[in-house]
């Protein structure tokens, strides 16, 4: 069975060609899938009852069911945990913004990358997500709260980079005049620094947002905490920035957890400041969440107001991420594979 939410318009004028039937049923099917989020061939209603039979046949809408959901009292952000065909478990969050709704939405189930403050490897890698089952995260929460999703990020379980054919396809998809038609600049990427990865994404001259998780300002305080800086240090992945930069003029966001202790001190930011120089790009700082298998604290807010003193007199653009939904374990780092929250 063919997995048809994974599949562009042109696949489906390709098979609907195959099944000697025209070229247009390919964007009225298209239409069901990705603009109103069906999950069976029965609400096709403008196709013949013989064509969706025969669709039926051949063909697989996978979706994902509402296996919990969360909604925070405090700032109404919204956390899923959703069941998978074959009854794996992922999560994704939905966040109210002033200028609308984004969803962070998984990649992988678990992820490979081991980054030690984050909660999604703790369990270790499953599998890969394929595209119509990143899509279907945003189409089952937009269908449940009965809202337009605008923003996407990719931040949440799993290495986007490290799942680079189904990632791209999902972008390609979402962002598809015939479906939901979200404008790649209202997408972030996010990745822990595969460089092949980044020069990849970079021949795709995508308009998205890459955001890069850097989180120390040296090799020494990185490989402690990222494995993945072992096999591409800074200088490499920093290298691999500037050309993407080159090449697309996009401005890049870095992602900085800030961590007690670790990587917070006056110094850091002060070497920090030094490899960013002349970038164009943006620093996130991230008070880390503190994950209970690991004994990570964040930052106080007085060594994170000094942090952020020493990037500005630096000339770098710096903000704190809001935390969102914290009362529901809604946070970056938090989510994780199998388990529902306390
Ligand atoms: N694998 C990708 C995307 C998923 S993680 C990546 O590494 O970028 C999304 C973001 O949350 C990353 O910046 C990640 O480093 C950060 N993160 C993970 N655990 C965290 C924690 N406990 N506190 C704060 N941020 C965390």
């Amino acid at each position: 069975m063919t997995d048809i939410k994974s599949l562009t318009l042109d696949e489906l004028k390709e098979e609907m060609a195959a099944l000697n039937e025209k070229s247009f049923k390919a964007g009225q099917i298209f239409s069901w899938l990705h603009r109103h989020g069906a999950d069976s061939f029965d609400e096709m209603t403008n196709l013949s009852k013989n064509l969706r039979n025969n669709l039926q046949k051949k063909y697989d809408i996978y979706t994902c069911t509402i296996e919990k959901k969360l909604v925070s009292v405090y700032d109404n952000t919204v956390k899923y945990l959703f069941r998978l065909h074959d009854g794996e478990l992922i999560e994704s969050v939905v966040m109210q913004y002033k200028y609308g709704y984004t969803i962070c939405v998984s990649s992988q189930v678990g992820c490979k990358m081991g980054c030690r403050f984050c909660a999604s490897g703790i369990a270790g890698f499953v599998r890969h997500l394929s595209a119509s089952e990143i899509l279907s995260q945003v189409y089952v929460a937009q269908k449940d709260l009965g809202i337009r999703i605008s923003h996407i990020v990719m931040m949440g379980v799993g290495e986007p980079l490290d799942n680079f054919d189904n990632v791209m396809r999902f972008l390609s998809l979402i962002s598809d005049v015939n479906g939901l038609n979200i404008s790649m600049r209202n997408i972030s990427l996010s990745t822990c620094g595969l460089v092949p990865g980044i020069y990849n994404l970079m021949e795709k001259k995508l308009q998205l947002t890459l955001s890069i998780s850097l989180h120390a300002p040296n090799d020494e305080i990185r490989s402690k905490t990222m494995p993945v800086n072992d096999r591409w240090n800074i200088e490499e992945l920093l290298k691999a920035c500037r050309d993407y930069t080159k090449a697309t003029s996009r401005r890049i966001s870095f992602e900085y957890a800030m961590i007690s202790g670790v990587n917070d001190s006056v110094a850091c930011a002060a070497e920090l400041a030094g490899r960013l120089k002349g970038m164009l790009c943006h620093v996130n700082l991230i008070p880390v969440n503190a994950v209970k298998e690991r004994d990570y604290q964040k930052s106080s807010d007085s060594t994170i107001a000094a942090f952020i003193k020493v990037l500005e007199k630096n000339g770098i653009n710096v903000t704190v991420r809001r935390t969102l939904g914290s009362d529901i374990n809604a946070s970056c780092g938090q989510l994780r594979r199998g388990e529902g929250p306390k």
